[in-house]
Formats: C-alpha cells, structure tokens, sequence
C-alpha cells in the first residue's frame, strides 16, 4: 500500500507543472466507471473515456502521477515488452494489429501534447545502443521490421564511429536511431492528461488509499472516508498496490533509479548530444540517459537497492556515468530518485478482469510510457464494448509463482542477479 506523499526529491518534483491539487474522496459517489491509481494507466484511461462522454472517477491513494508515472526515464520507447510471445500466441495473422498496437501509445500522447496544449517537453529521437555483437544483430531485424512496414519516420543503422559522433561516448560498438520514438517530461505529462480529463468532466481524488473493492453489478470502491459505487472499476496500481489476491504473485516490483546533474555547458551539450536524443542499452539490467529540457543528464539504471536515500543513489550512478561520459568528473548531482516498476515474469503485459465488470492492466515492465496510452484505449474499448485489443493480451495468462507475493522482494533480487549474468555473457 502507499503513503499519502507530495512529489518531492526528483528533478521532476523540482519542475512539475503547478497541479490542480484534487480533494480527497469524501461521502457515496457514484459513476459509470471507477479507476483506482492516477499513473498513466488510470489517468489515460480516465481521459478516454471522459472524451466518450463517461462519468468517470479516479480514486488515487497520493497524486497524480506519483507512482512510476511520474518518476521514469522519460523515454517514449516503441514496441511491448513480451512481443515475441504474443506473436507467438497469435500466429502471423497478428503481425499487422501488433505492428499498429506497438506504436499507437505515441500517437495517443503526440495528439493529447498538441490539442490540449500539455507542457512536456516531448522531443522526437531516440537511439537503441549496442554492447555486444547480439545486440547489433537485434537491431538488425529491428531495421528490417520498420523497413518493411514503410515507418514513417527517419531510422538509421550507425556504426559504433557515427554513434560517437551523434552522442559523444565511444562506449558502444552500434546503434540503431529511430526518430519516430522519444522522450518527454512524464510528471508533467501526466499532470496535464489529467487536467485534460478533469476538464472533461472526470472527478480525481488525491489523498485517498483504495482500503478494498466490494463486488457485484454494482462494484463499490471503498477508501476511509468514502465510496464509489460504479458499473465498472479499473484497477491501474501497477506495481504500487497490492489490493486484491487474485492480483499477488504475477507481477513482481523492480527497483530503478535515476540521477540528474546540474545543467551542462553549451560546449558539452554539443559534444554529447546535439541531436538531444534518448539512449538506452538492450541489457535487462540496463543503463539509459537523455537530457533535460534544462540540459541537465538524466542518468537511469537498475541497482540492487530498495531505499530512498539520494546520497546512495548518486554514488552508485556516479561511477557507471563516468565510464560513459568520463568529462562529467567535475559535474555535480543535483536529484537522484528511484521508482518501481511492474515486471511480469514473461514479460507480457498483464490484461484482465477479477469480476466481469473489475478490469485491470499492468505489468509494462521498460515500456511503460507508451503502452499504458494504449492501455487506456483499450480499456476504455472494453467499457464500450469491444474487446478484440483487449484479447490478444488477456488471452495470454500470466504466470504465477506460488509463495512468490510473500517472497517477492527476495525474489526479484535472484532474478535481477540472474538477468545481470546473461547480460554479461
Ligand atoms: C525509475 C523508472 C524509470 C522508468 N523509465 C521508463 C522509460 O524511460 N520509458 C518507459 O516507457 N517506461 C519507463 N518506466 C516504466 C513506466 O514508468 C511504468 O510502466 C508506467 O509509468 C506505469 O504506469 P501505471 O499508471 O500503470 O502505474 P504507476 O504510475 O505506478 O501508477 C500507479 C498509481 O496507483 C496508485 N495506487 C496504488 N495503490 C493504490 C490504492 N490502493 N488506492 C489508490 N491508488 C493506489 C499509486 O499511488 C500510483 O499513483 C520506468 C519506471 C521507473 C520506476
């Protein structure tokens, strides 16, 4: 369960749009359709459906965008996590619907940026880089996919020499640049979408922990000092909640952290990064960066490390940002800040209903930014009544580890010491 919390500590907080702050729930509503969890999940959800005309409320147990929503990388990466065995399930038949699902959460987000006019620093280009030889023959077959289904955007294989050029680190030996992907202040995205659904005509909560979900024709929402009585509910906690059994032991919380420097010099800015794109490595213990709008680093990995403490953070960040950037030894760490992601152990994105009218989705694991957007739509869909989206994931069941909610913090630890020997490899 969360705690009731503002923003604070990341760079995000430290430049988040100023929110509409939203009461808590108070008394008996009553709406069309309920969503637990304003991340982008929840909040993309709400919005959809406050655009067809639904009463919608969102009950959030802290703010809006406080969970992984409002504290990740910022990267607008294409494609779903799992998508081989989704491709597996569905035969080639589903090539063509998971080609436009992989992509169809940065249409969402370009639309919303320009017609509601949300302040998010969204910027186009993004490059995948290789550590290992596999990782350039990945990327091989990547370029070939956009190739032959005529990507719309600028996509380039580069040799390790012109990704040195492009991004100032002779680190990696290749890359893949793919402009149709790229990078946006999450906080403040989330904040304006939910601005945008409120403006709609959604009720947000803040401040207001969901204590259990009472079930029948009419689910009831229920937080301390009030309820939601609504036809349908979404839960959309992620992997910050564990409110309901049949939920435990499928997804499994992942620790990330993320590090800011103080602003970098033009000269720098030039050296490093002209093109402000992100940049991400294939590995599953990966490291990823970009800049700020401020032109500040933002530097993202995983750690072995469950605590909070900045001081920790920017120690362990220092090191490996310096291997990539050893011209940063003299720069200072301004933020440093972790959040949690939601990884499934097939790394499928986990779509599915615990009563007919109680749906849920999560389990994004890196791809978040994008494919909540497509989330929203497709649960959104479900409420009005298809469902064919919904199906290619729900179809997929997600696998439970027996004992694994009990233990999964240790868990997760063994898998990430796992994931880090291959990466090695
Ligand atoms: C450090 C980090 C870096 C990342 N980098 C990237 C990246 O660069 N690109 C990318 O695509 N993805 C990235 N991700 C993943 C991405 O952020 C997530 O997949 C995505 O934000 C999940 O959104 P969500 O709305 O489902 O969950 P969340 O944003 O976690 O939202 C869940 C919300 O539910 C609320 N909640 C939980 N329980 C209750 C309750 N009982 N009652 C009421 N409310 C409740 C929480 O307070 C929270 O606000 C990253 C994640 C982290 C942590």
């Amino acid at each position: 369960m969360t705690t009731s919390q503002p923003h604070t500590g990341s760079y995000y907080a430290a430049t988040a749009n100023q929110d509409a702050g939203y009461p808590p729930l108070s008394g008996e509503q009553h709406a069309d359709v309920c969503i637990i969890g304003a991340g982008f999940t929840g909040i993309s959800t709400a919005l959809h459906l406050a655009e067809r005309g639904y009463n919608v409320h969102v009950v959030e147990a802290s703010k809006v965008g406080w969970g992984a929503s409002g504290r990740n990388g910022g990267q607008m990466i294409g494609g779903i996590s799992g998508e081989q065995k989704i491709a597996e399930a569905h035969g080639a038949g589903a090539e063509k619907l998971l080609w436009e699902m992989r992509w169809a959460g940065h249409d969402i987000i370009r639309e919303r940026v320009a017609r509601y006019g949300i302040d998010c620093d969204l910027k186009a280009g993004y490059l995948d880089v290789a550590i290992k030889k596999r990782h350039l023959a990945a990327f091989d077959a990547e370029f070939e996919r956009l190739q032959r289904h005529n990507f719309p955007h600028e996509f380039r294989l580069l040799s390790a020499g012109e990704t040195a050029d492009l991004i100032g680190t002779d680190a990696y030996i290749g890359s893949l640049l793919n402009m149709g992907n790229g990078h946006l202040h999450p906080l403040n995205l989330c904040i304006g979408e939910a601005r945008a659904a409120a403006d709609n005509g959604a009720t947000i909560y803040e401040g207001s922990p969901v204590l259990g979900v009472e079930r029948g024709s009419k689910a009831r929402v229920i937080t301390e000092r009030g309820s939601v009585a609504a036809d349908w509910v979404v839960i959309a906690g992620n992997a910050y909640h564990s409110l309901l059994p049949e939920l435990h032991g499928i997804l499994f919380p992942v620790n990330s952290f993320i590090t800011a420097t103080e602003p970098l010099s033009a000269a720098l800015v030039q050296q490093m990064n002209p093109r402000d794109l992100a940049v991400c490595d294939p590995n599953f213990v990966l490291e990823y960066f970009r800049l700020s709008a401020d032109k500040r680093l933002l530097f993202g990995g995983r750690i072995n490390y469950s605590g909070a403490d900045p001081e920790y953070i920017k120690k362990n960040h220092r090191p490996r940002m310096l291997k990539i950037y050893p011209q940063l030894h003299d720069t200072r760490i301004d933020y440093a800040w972790g959040g949690t992601i939601g990884v499934p152990l097939n790394r499928v994105p986990q779509f599915g209903r615990v009563a007919p009218n109680v749906l849920f989705a999560q389990g994004y694991s890196g791809h978040g930014v994008n494919v909540t957007h497509l989330a929203g739509r497709i649960l959104a869909d479900v409420i009005a009544g298809t469902e064919e989206r919904f199906d290619v994931f729900a179809k997929i069941k997600p696998v439970r580890v027996p004992g694994a909610y009990r233990f999964r913090h240790q868990l997760v630890a063994l898998g990430v010491f796992y994931h880090q020997l291959r990466d090695w490899l």
